[in-house]
């Protein structure tokens, strides 16, 4: 009953109320996804590659060709690691350049299902003393390690979040600059600068200068701008060109309806 070969594997799934957003996935299930996703690309060519409708398909065949032995690459490293990890069994601690997996290039327990398989195939060169299991070094670990796919849409979300806040801030800045009237071109109070032929533009320096929140924030407040879109309505197509186009359309579909109103099928 102690003995280790004996027992049933244990999954090693950690389940964090912080998944993100993601629905948390046994490490099984997700193996089980990726052969479902490699059996179903071999199902999707031998159907593409059947199809007896007359249709050019060998571009996608030939994606799905050069894309299947990459994803059966991974899909073998997840299913073996999956085994490894769930066995208990022993990896050695160092790789053969001494360096530890584990921490000191990547900072973090977390390896590739590759990494663990690497591991598991050479842990016989090296001495009992040099084993270590990853579920020992995971529930070793300071903190739960952040699964590194949730880690990197964490750092997205906050990435995302920082951007939109600097935006707001900047529209906060130049609203702000603008609530003040302007010593320089003398527009009044919640107007815009103007340039000297009369074009919206600005906020003039003096201006900018009067507002705290800009002072305080002078890295924002240098990209808080009024820009003058009016020559985008200047660009626009127009009325007389936009009506040759109209006229162009209605050609082709007339073209068009007499080819199809004159279509005889081969073998009616
Ligand atoms: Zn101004």
């Amino acid at each position: 009953m102690n003995n280790p070969a004996e027992a049933e594997p244990r999954p090693l799934d950690i389940y964090d109320t912080t998944n993100d957003g993601f629905a948390p996935a046994p490490l099984r299930e997700a193996a089980e996804a990726l052969q479902a996703a490699v059996d179903a690309l071999g199902k999707a060519q031998d159907a593409l590659i059947g199809c007896a409708t007359p249709l050019n398909l060998t571009k996608i065949v030939d994606d799905i060709k050069a894309f299947t032995p990459m994803l059966d690459t991974h899909q073998e490293h997840m299913s073996k690691a999956v085994e490894y990890i769930e066995r208990d069994f022993p990896l050695p601690r160092n790789f053969e350049d001494g360096e530890m997996p584990w921490f000191e290039r990547h900072q973090s327990p977390v390896l590739t299902p590759k990494q663990v398989v690497f591991l598991a195939e050479t842990a016989h060169e090296v001495m009992p003393s040099e084993l270590v299991t990853y579920r020992a070094v995971i529930n070793a670990a300071d903190e739960v390690p952040v699964p590194t796919v949730i880690a990197r849409a964490q750092r997205k979300r906050r990435n995302d979040e920082a951007r939109e806040n600097e935006a707001q801030l900047v529209d906060k800045i130049l609203q702000d600059i603008e609530s003040r009237p302007c010593p320089y071109c003398r527009v009044e109070a919640g107007e815009y600068c103007r340039t000297g032929t009369g074009r919206i533009g600005g906020p003039h320096a003096g201006r900018r200068d009067l507002s705290p929140y800009a002072t305080e924030y002078p890295r924002e407040a240098k990209q808080a701008k009024r820009e003058d879109d009016s020559w985008k309505t200047q660009q626009a197509p127009s009325q007389e060109a936009s009506q040759r186009a109209q006229e162009d359309k209605e050609i082709l579909a007339d073209v068009i309806t007499e080819l199809a109103e004159g279509f005889r099928p081969k073998y009616d």
